[in-house]
C-alpha cells in the first residue's frame, strides 16, 4: 500500500526537469469532513489543496501561502492556505451550485486568482494575481508561474473521493542544468499527460514514477509529510475581538447575551458570555492588538 499524504520531490536528470508530486489523503478527508461541497466546487477546492502544496514544494520560505480565487460566479470564494511545516487548511464559498468544475462555469467570467506569500525573511508579504484564465486551476496556474517566475512550468491535478494529488515538473534553470537535452522540457510534458487522474490519486510514488518517466534517468529525494491542520485559537479570537473594541463587542453581548465565533476552516468554536467579554478587556487600553489572522483568517461572528 502507498505512503499517505506525502510530498515527494524528484529530478528527472536526462530532461533537466525538476518535479513535485502529492498526494493528500487525510489531509483532503479531514479538508471536507464539514461541508457538503457539491460535486463540481468539490473537485475545485481538492485541485487548489494538491495544487497550493505543490507551489508551496516550489518556493523556499518561512510562513505561508495563501491560494485565493475570488470570482462573481456560483463560488464567489476559494481559499487554500499552507504553512512551511505543510500543514494546510482552505474553504469554498458558493451561491448556487455551478454546472460544472470548468472555471468560467464555476466563478464567472471576472474571477482572479491571487497568491500571498507572507514570510519570515520578506519585509512585506508578497501578493502575485492573475486573471483566472483557463479550463481548469491547472491552466489558470501555470498562467501564474509564466508571469511571476520565468521557469517553463506544467501543473497536473486530479481529485477522487478520497484524495487530491497532482505533480508539478519544471525546467531546471541553465545554470544546473546537466543533460542540455533539447527535447527534455517537451519530453517530460507530453509523459505526465499520459497520467490519467485515477493513477495519479491511487498508485504510489515509485509506481508512478516508473510509468512516466521509465525511459528516463530519475532521482527521488525523501518523502515529506503533509497534514490539514488550522491555525485558529482562543488566543486569537481574543485578539480579533480586542481589534473590534469593547463597545462592539458589549453591544453584541447586550443584544445576543454571548459572543459565539466557529471557524469557517475547521469548524472551532469559541464562545464568550458577558463575563468572559468583560475580562478580556479588563486592563486592556483602547488601543488593542489586531491579529490581521483572526479565527482562521477570516473573521466572522455568527450572532445566534
Ligand atoms: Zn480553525
Amino acid at each position: 500500500m502507498r505512503e499517505r499524504d506525502k510530498l515527494q520531490k524528484f529530478l528527472v536528470e536526462s530532461c533537466d526537469v525538476r518535479g513535485h508530486l502529492v498526494q493528500l489523503d487525510d489531509t483532503w478527508s479531514e479538508a471536507v469532513a464539514r461541508t457538503e461541497y457539491p460535486a463540481p466546487v468539490r473537485q475545485i477546492l481538492g485541485e487548489a489543496f494538491a495544487a497550493a502544496t505543490l507551489l508551496a514544494s516550489t518556493i523556499k520560505f518561512d510562513g505561508k501561502i495563501t491560494l485565493q480565487v475570488r470570482g462573481n460566479g456560483p463560488i464567489h470564494l476559494l481559499v487554500v492556505q499552507i504553512t512551511n511545516e505543510r500543514k494546510v487548511r482552505g474553504l469554498a464559498r458558493w451561491d448556487e451550485v455551478p454546472e460544472s468544475a470548468q472555471l468560467a462555469a464555476a466563478f464567472g467570467t471576472e474571477a482572479r486568482i491571487t497568491i500571498t506569500i507572507e514570510a519570515r525573511e520578506y519585509a512585506e508579504p508578497y501578493q502575485g494575481i492573475v486573471p483566472l484564465e483557463g479550463d481548469n486551476l491547472a491552466e489558470a496556474l501555470q498562467l501564474y508561474f509564466k508571469t511571476s517566475e520565468q521557469l517553463p512550468t506544467r501543473l497536473y491535478l486530479a481529485v477522487t473521493d478520497t484524495t487530491a494529488a497532482g505533480v508539478l515538473i519544471q525546467k531546471l534553470p541553465t545554470e544546473e542544468q546537466t543533460s542540455y537535452d533539447e527535447d527534455g522540457w517537451q519530453r517530460a510534458s507530453v509523459l505526465c499527460e499520459t497520467l490519467s487522474d485515477t493513477e495519479l490519486c491511487t498508485d504510489d510514488t515509485e509506481t508512478l514514477l516508473h510509468r512516466i518517466f521509465h525511459e528516463e534517468r530519475v532521482r527521488v529525494f525523501d518523502a515529506q509529510d503533509v497534514c490539514f491542520h488550522c491555525s485558529c485559537s482562543r488566543e486569537r479570537t481574543d485578539n480579533m475581538l480586542l481589534g473590534l473594541g469593547q463597545a462592539e463587542v458589549d453591544s453584541i453581548v447586550e443584544e445576543q447575551g454571548k459572543v459565539e465565533i466557529t471557524c469557517e476552516f475547521c469548524d472551532a468554536f469559541y464562545g464568550y458570555d458577558a463575563i468572559d467579554a468583560a475580562a478580556l478587556f479588563k486592563g486592556v487600553s483602547s488601543a488593542a492588538l489586531i491579529d490581521s489572522e483572526g479565527a482562521g483568517g477570516t473573521p466572522d461572528i455568527t450572532k445566534h
